[in-house]
């Protein structure tokens, strides 16, 4: 019979990849797939927790479409809803009840939400946020942390992965843009400082707080290592914003729904004025939300602030979205401290079994997604920490992973979702396992 090793070979993926170039810049439609080692992937479909590609592999898939999908690869009550809207329309431009339901749902789950809009993309909802914010305060300028990602739009794709040295004659980092093509004034209302760091946020509000709209942040910082909050942190900005009358965000795209029913702000127990979500909350049709205090979002009400879009709400989302929360809302604590015991096997197994090789090592994050790094450090708790991890080494393993049958994210993040059953974990493990021999005889 032939090995499960033979068959992780990726020629015919690497074929289309080649076809790709030649009429699709780069030969994928989202940077982010670009990192995927030994080459992005083309797929022919999913389920639960596997991936088929055009190869005939069947991958083990812990990128869950960079984490929309929480409850698995196709799931059967998911496709259901869809379809049946599907019988009854695809686009209306105007008004139905699924979008009652599902913001009725996210209202009763996600502490901060009194009112929501929907919109297609967490990039977007980060938009809404960062308008609504300035309308309310009559301030133009917005605080970003270094490592935090919200979207790829100019006014906010700054300091993700890029170092960053001191502001010249302020507070705070100078913004480092992170695509060419960002003109500088892109950056003239932010303000940078590094996250999980009281004290910079209040040095930076004892300058500028009478021209600061809002403060965005990842209360887990999912993008750069998967760090969670300093013990009190996340209620220390919440009272020094609440001081200056600054509007607190949180950009909960990716925690949402995924680490907790009410998010991070529902494992936490800090509220924010405003938070956007996406990913979990349709599990794989393009959303995203914003959601907060009625009195905030009063200007969308009125037709003072601009909010609009062809496909928002647009019904095939909704029908996802009620499904999706209907099952989570219902699965309760006790379906997430269920998941979350197969999250902590896994990074649990990981942790034994790079020990058992003395290879340096940090596993970190909430169970449902989590961040494998290689690195000599204690602990990992800022951006300037993850920057020094060996980034190489997991590039450099990452193809290993992918022959066994393991399909990571290019940052080493770990989406858990539902199908991974405890066998599934178990097998992960014992593949993971023969990656690591195999990459540490070959180097
Ligand atoms: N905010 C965060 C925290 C994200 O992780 C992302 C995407 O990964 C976004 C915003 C942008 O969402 P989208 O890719 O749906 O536009």
């Amino acid at each position: 019979m032939e090995s499960e090793k033979q068959k992780f070979q990726f020629s015919h993926s690497l074929a289309l990849y080649n076809a790709a170039r030649e009429v699709i810049s780069g030969g994928v439609n989202s940077n982010v797939r670009l990192w995927e080692k030994p080459h992005p992937l083309f797929l022919e479909s999913g389920e639960g927790p596997y991936l088929f590609d055009v190869d005939g592999n069947r991958l083990i898939d812990y990128v869950m479409g960079q984490g929309p999908m929480l409850l698995g690869h196709r799931p059967s009550f998911i496709i259901k809803a869809v379809e049946e809207q599907l019988r009854r329309g695809i686009l209306y431009g105007a008004q139905h009840r699924l979008e009652i339901e599902v913001a009725q749902l996210v209202t009763e789950m996600v502490p901060s939400a009194e009112v929501v809009r929907f919109n297609m993309t967490g990039t977007e909802a980060v938009q809404a946020a960062l308008r609504v914010a300035r309308a309310a305060t009559g301030r133009d300028r917005i605080v970003k942390f270094e490592g935090h990602y919200h979207g790829w739009v100019d006014n906010v794709l700054f300091n993700v992965g890029s170092g960053s040295d001191p502001a010249d004659g302020c507070a705070g980092l100078k913004p480092v843009p992170e695509s060419s093509g960002i003109a500088e004034e892109a950056a003239a209302s932010l303000l940078v400082i590094p996250w999980n760091d009281i004290n910079a946020l209040e040095d930076l509000f004892s300058q500028f707080a009478d021209s600061i709209a809002a403060v965005i942040m990842e209360p887990v910082m999912a993008n750069s290592g998967v760090i969670e909050p300093a013990s009190g942190y996340l209620e220390a900005v919440r009272k020094s914003c609440h001081k200056h009358d600054i509007v607190l965000i949180f950009d909960e795209v990716i925690t949402g729904f995924r680490v907790h029913p009410g998010g991070a702000q529902g494992r936490y127990g800090v509220t924010p004025d405003l938070t956007t979500m996406g990913k979990a909350l349709a599990s794989g049709f393009p959303i995203g939300c914003l959601a907060g205090k009625r009195e905030l979002m009063d200007g969308i009400a009125t037709g003072a602030i601009t909010h609009a879009g062809t496909f928002n709400a647009t019904p095939i989302s909704m029908a996802a979205a009620l499904a999706s929360l209907e099952h989570l809302n219902s699965g309760g604590n006790e379906w997430y401290a269920d998941l979350e015991a197969r999250g902590q096997r896994l990074m649990r197994g990981f942790d034994e079994i790079l020990s058992s090789r003395n290879l340096p090592h940090i596993v970190q994050g909430p169970p449902t997604i989590f961040n494998l790094m290689f690195t000599d450090q204690k602990v990992v708790k800022d951006h300037a920490d993850v920057r020094a991890i060996d980034h190489n080494k997991r590039d450099a393993f990452l193809p290993y992973l992918m022959e066994a049958g393991i399909r990571f994210s290019g940052r080493g993040n770990v989406f858990m979702s539902d199908s991974h059953t405890t066998s599934i974990v178990d097998e992960t493990l014992n593949r993971f396992d023969c990656a690591l021999t195999t990459f540490t005889t070959a180097s």
